[in-house]
């Protein structure tokens, strides 16, 4: 069973420092929720509200509709995962994944039985008599994940549990988290300052910068239209264009930049003459292309290959470098260091 929680004007100060500033949003029952952040902004703040290990300086913290404020940790009905994991390295697997059973006291068959359940939910099967130390790390996080789920919790709260694995099995896990979640049904939610962990794993995403939650939306919502130039710049890179609006409607605006006019969305709603900032993706930008409208010339300062794509960086107007990709696959002409190239927008 899954359960929606809801944060409603959450404050915490510690002392006379406020490290989470009335965060309010409600996490459907079932969906995978992430709070996406640097480090220092408040996303375990906010877990631990959830979690019953803080109660909140104000506000009120519900889950399942049912307010949380007073009930103990072990009352609710969340598990953690911590990013250590804390798991019992001598004792075996089945013995890690069942230990909150025990303390309930279920009988031993039975605590057998649900440890091969979850054994094969985290596609582990048959692997219960091993002992912990002699898993590799994408395994203890899997078995983490199967004792946190042991207990049946409505909602699962992960506080970056991926961070200590090396690149390509924090990949492989997050593909592997998203279908545990999808199997099992229940709320996740789960806590990073890995933007690429939070877009390809969420149903939804929580961006926060300096205790406040600054944007709620799905991956291509805070991607493609953020609402804050704190957002733009966090998720993906972004190169930032300040202008006038020369032009603006419903949908999008028409910004004086060091490109020319520059079409882009207007998710604020800016109005003509007001300044503004034109976010442009890497992406966006093209090289040698040429076109009369939008094109700057600029020194190339330097270029970053990077397997599939190259990374070009060019001296750019007030200070600020433009940074743009190029796909592989792409028949573009890479500039070289110290190089002029002409960079074209492609809105
Ligand atoms: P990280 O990714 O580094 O864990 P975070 O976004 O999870 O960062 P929090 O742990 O929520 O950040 O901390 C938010 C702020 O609150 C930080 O500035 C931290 O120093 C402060 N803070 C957290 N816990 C306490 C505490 N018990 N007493 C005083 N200050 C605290």
């Amino acid at each position: 069973m899954s359960a929606d929680v809801e944060l409603d004007r959450v404050t915490v100060r510690f002392g006379q420092f406020t490290a989470v500033k009335e965060a309010s949003l409600k996490i459907a029952g079932g969906e995978f929720f992430s709070f996406l952040g640097p480090s220092g902004c408040g996303k375990t703040t906010i877990l631990r509200t959830v979690s019953g290990f803080l109660d909140p300086s104000e506000g009120a913290v519900r889950i399942a509709g049912k307010d949380m404020i007073g009930i103990g940790a072990n009352k609710r009905p969340t598990a953690l995962i911590f990013q250590n994991l804390a798991l019992f390295p001598l004792m075996t697997v089945a013995e890690n994944i069942t230990y909150g059973l025990r303390v309930r006291g279920m009988s031993k068959a039975d605590r057998r039985k649900r440890a091969d359940e979850l054994l094969h939910l985290i596609a582990l099967p048959g692997q219960g008599d091993k002992l912990v130390s002699e898993l590799s790390g994408g395994q203890k996080q899997r078995v983490a994940i199967a004792r946190a789920l042991a207990v049946e919790p409505q909602v699962l709260l992960l506080d970056e549990p991926l961070s200590a694995l090396d690149l390509k099995l924090r990949q492989h896990m997050r593909n592997e988290l998203r279908a545990i979640q999808q199997r099992v049904g229940i709320t996740f939610i789960y806590i990073t300052h890995d933007q690429g962990e939070a877009l390809t794993m969420s149903d939804r995403i929580a961006v926060m910068n300096n205790g406040v939650i600054e944007q709620v939306g799905d991956g291509k919502a805070v991607y493609d239209e953020p609402r804050t130039s704190f957002v733009a710049s966090f998720v993906g890179e972004n190169n930032p264009f300040a202008g006038r609006v020369a032009k603006a409607d419903g949908t999008g605006a028409v910004v004086e930049t060091p490109f020319g006019l520059l079409r882009g969305r207007n998710p604020n709603g800016v109005k003509e003459g007001d300044k503004a900032i034109l976010f442009v993706r890497p992406e966006a930008l093209r090289v040698g292309e040429g076109s009369k409208d939008a094109t700057v010339t600029s020194t190339v300062l330097n270029v970053a290959f990077e397997g599939n794509a190259s990374h070009i960086f060019l001296k750019g107007a007030d200070k600020k470098d433009i940074t743009l990709t190029v796909g592989r696959l792409e028949r573009v002409e890479i500039p070289e260091q110290g190089s002029t190239a002409s960079v074209t927008y492609n809105p």
